[in-house]
């Protein structure tokens, strides 16, 4: 059986083309399972996505949640959902030769992705490579480490 997986989606502006032609050239799968998108990004996907669907199949159902935009909250709300385990794939296509407002934001997300080894992807090439894995529909967990050593450390006062 198929699986419905929740898949994160961010593109800081420089790479909002970027996102939005991965998005379309993969509409057909990305429209089986749950979006969660930052609020700019968001709202371009869902318009491109519909614009897909308006000329096939106006039955099926677009499944988006579009959080705050990034630099508003938006990464930090991803973080959480993240935390509480109801992310399954990020496509995270930050830019690498700009500054943003929210820089600090941005590595916040990248780091709590990485302590819940959400398979992320920075890149076209990996998001690619995710969305045409033979585990991308299956019963996959990631491995998440405890950190019971850490939390059980004897904190000095
Ligand atoms: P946006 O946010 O989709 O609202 O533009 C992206 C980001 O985190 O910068």
């Amino acid at each position: 059986m198929k699986q419905r997986k929740a898949i994160a989606m961010v593109a800081h502006d420089n790479r909002k083309k970027d996102i939005v032609e991965w998005a379309e050239f993969n509409y057909k799968i990305l429209i089986e399972h749950d979006l969660i998108c930052t609020g700019t990004t968001g709202n371009l996907i869902e318009a491109a996505l519909k614009n897909k669907l308006d000329y096939r199949d106006d039955e099926i159902q677009l499944n988006i949640t579009k959080l705050k935009s990034g630099p508003l909250g938006g990464d930090q709300q991803m973080g959480s959902l993240i935390c509480e385990g109801r992310i399954d794939y990020i496509i995270f296509l930050w830019d690498p030769m700009e500054p943003q407002p929210h820089d600090v934001d941005v590595k916040a997300l990248l780091r709590i992705a990485a302590v819940y080894n959400i398979p992320m992807a920075t890149n076209r090439s990996t998001a690619d490579f995710i969305i045409s894995s033979p585990l991308f529909n299956s019963n996959y967990r990631p491995i998440v480490k405890g950190f019971s050593e850490y939390l059980n450390r004897v904190v000095d006062l």
